[in-house]
Order: C-alpha cells, then structure tokens, then sequence
C-alpha cells in the first residue's frame, strides 16, 4: 500500500477496466452462478453494512434470516427447520457434517467415517481434511446415481453420516435419497442431502423426487440461493431437521451481544441474506416455477439440437446439466471457447458439461448448437 491514496476518479477507471476484463455470464455455460436479480442486488446495497456475526446489533437482518429460514425449510418440506445462511455449499456440508461429527465425538466416537457418491463435490474432500475423519466413496449406477447396495457394503460401526446429493455437480443427477433413507433409518445414523444446486430447482420441476425433509431420515439439507435461488454471492443455506442439531455447532461468543455462535465463519455480511429474502418473497414459488421451466425448455433444446447433429447425453438430463459425448472432449471444449464460449467438462466418463443457468436464452442455445456443429 501506497503513503498517499490516489484520487476516486482514477481508482474508478481502474475498477471498471478491470471489471470490463471478467467475463459477463452471456456465453458462459460452465457456472452454477448466474446474475443475481435485480431486487436482491438492491437489498444486498440496502444492508452492506449489517453482521449477523453480532446479530444482537441488527435485529432487522436476524428477524429476515429467520423468515428466510422458515421459507426456505417449508419449501423444502419441513417449516420447523433451523439453520442459518452460510456462504455456499462448502459451509453447509462442512457444516452439516461437523454437527454429526461433534455429537458422536461427545458420545465417544474417535474415528469417524461417512460415506458419500463418487460424484460428491470437492468439499467433501476439504472435509476429509478438515474434520480428520474418513470420507468413503460409494459407486454409482449405470444412470450415474449413487448405488445404494454399494453405500450399505461401506457402512460399519464408525459410519456417522451418508450423503446423498440432489443435483449433482457434473451430471445434474439426484441420488436415491428414498432409499438411502430407509439406509439411514435402519443404521440410525444421520442422513445429509446436498442439494446446493438442486434445492431450488427439483421442487419445480414436472417429475417429482422425494429428496427433502418429507421423509423423516433426513436430518440437514444444504441449498445454495446463490445458485438457482438468483441470490447474490456468497448466499447458501443449511438447514437442520431440529434445533438440537445447532446446539452441537454453538461455540461461546464473549463480548459479542449474543451469547454463543453456530456459523462456520464469524462476522457474516447480512446482505445476502436480505437478497435471498428480497428474491424469494418477490418471485414467490410461481415465479421460481417459471424461471425452471424456462431453464428445462432450453436444456431440452440443446439436447434435441445436439442428437440431430449425431451427439448424445450421457444422461437423459433430470435438471438443467446436460453433459455429451464426443471421442474428444477436449479438443471440442478447446473448439467453442475459441469460439468465446465457457464449457467445463466431466471425469467419468469423460463428457462436454454444459450448465443451462437463468441468463441461458433460446437464442444462446441456438448460436451454441451452430458453434458445436462447427466444432464438433
Ligand atoms: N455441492 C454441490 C452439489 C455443488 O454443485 C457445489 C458447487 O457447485 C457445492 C456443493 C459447493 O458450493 P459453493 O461453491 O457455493 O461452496
């Protein structure tokens, strides 16, 4: 840092320049984020100042998390759910997981396994490290969901937890949380459903999956508002089937006005929460309806486009993730981002991986299916 600041205006021209050279979300089909709405963008500026991490202070904000919180669990079939809003998916699984881990570490348990879908996403690898317990990985079924013989193969008498993921990362794909729920029940042992993506997406989508607290072996759910929610950033969510589940998170907070704290991280920005609050009071279930709709007319679009040109899924997509084969995937994503495209691509098997977001237009799909059929 320089002695003397520099004047606003040049600052400003530097932010701006260096804005100008991120990408805008237009051809970028590789994000579970999107641009946030517009009225979340205004309730994030209405609170930039508030901490729930010293919620005693802001009383206004905490009241919205609360509210938020129970709208959030009753969509999600349980509206006695608590929790609270973290800063993504990697909070609330570690999150999630910790609660378990510190409950059974207090009855005595000092190793401690859980057992996840090969396709979990990378936090649960952070937390493998992070809460020194072992992560095991189930193998999947030929439709890429968690094999549920597999999961039960895994378990013995240090298993905590098993995960199951509704929306998974790579492929879009929602595990048999049914059947690891009668798994759970029948181990008694705690059952957390990672459903960052999915949570605002499965509940309005035309086939119906059980996947949230309706069914009574689900003890957390995490669900990302900043993903399909159109939340700002860093907005997630975790939810608890009970309030017990918090208690086994709290830490003391001396000279703060509360007196014990559950969150992983401590001062914690208010403004996302009221941006979450501010979208889904606004959007209402209709309005997210909608916008999942939209999201499934173009994912079908492109799935029909590309079976033309001779190209399949390797997936029937379930949500908004559509993942396809090419001998070399590679050299195709390589093909389109020169074409300004931003495609990722999946492990196993090895697959184009295209994310259909809220900002994904019919014509975005229309110019895409021309670029692929050059690039192909
Ligand atoms: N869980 C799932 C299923 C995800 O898809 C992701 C991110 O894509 C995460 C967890 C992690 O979320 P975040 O990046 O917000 O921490």
């Amino acid at each position: 840092m320089e002695e003397r600041g520099i004047s606003k205006q040049e600052l400003k021209s530097f932010l701006k320049a260096q804005k100008q050279r991120d990408l805008t979300y237009q051809k970028v089909l590789s994000s579970m984020c999107t641009y946030p709405h517009e009225i979340a963008v205004y309730a994030h500026n209405l609170f930039l100042d508030s901490n729930l991490g010293d919620s005693g202070l802001f009383p206004g904000t905490k009241e919205i998390e609360d509210e938020l919180i129970r709208m959030i669990g009753a969509l999600l079939g349980n509206e006695n759910a608590h929790g609270y809003i973290s800063t993504g998916g990697t909070e609330s699984n570690i999150q999630a997981i910790r609660a378990i881990r510190n409950r059974k570490r207090k009855e005595g348990l000092q190793q401690m396994n859980i057992i996840v879908p090969k396709t979990a996403h990378f936090s649960f690898d952070k937390i493998e490290d992070i809460l020194s317990l072992e992560v095991k990985k189930a193998g999947l079924d030929d439709e890429l969901r968690v094999d549920v013989n597999l999961v039960e193969e895994l378990i013995d008498d240090n298993t905590i937890s098993i995960v199951g993921i509704a929306g998974t990362t790579e492929f879009g794909q929602i595990d048999p949380i049914t059947e690891l729920a009668d798994i759970a029940h029948n181990n008694d042992i705690f059952l957390h459903v990672d459903a960052a993506f999915g949570g605002f997406v499965i509940p309005f989508l035309d086939a119906e999956y059980q996947f949230d607290f309706s069914l009574d072996a689900v003890s957390s759910i995490s669900v990302d508002p900043h993903k399909m929610g159109l939340s700002t950033i860093p907005a997630g969510c975790i939810l608890f089937r009970d309030e017990s589940y918090l208690a086994d998170l709290a830490v003391n907070t001396p000279y703060l006005t509360t007196n014990e704290q559950c969150s992983l991280i401590g001062t914690r920005s208010g403004a996302p929460v009221a941006a979450t609050y501010a979208v889904l009071k606004y959007l209402g279930r209709n309005g997210l309806r909608a916008i999942v709709d939209e999201c499934m007319q173009q994912t079908r679009m492109l799935v029909r486009g590309a079976k033309a040109m001779g190209i399949y899924p390797v997936i029937e997509p379930v949500m908004n993730v559509v993942t396809l084969l090419f001998p070399d995937v590679d050299r195709v994503a390589k093909a389109l981002e020169a074409r300004g495209w931003r495609v990722s691509t999946t492990r196993a098997p090895k697959a184009l991986r295209v994310v259909i977001m809220p900002h994904v237009t019919e014509e975005t799909i229309e110019m895409f299916l021309n670029d692929l059929e050059n690039a192909k």
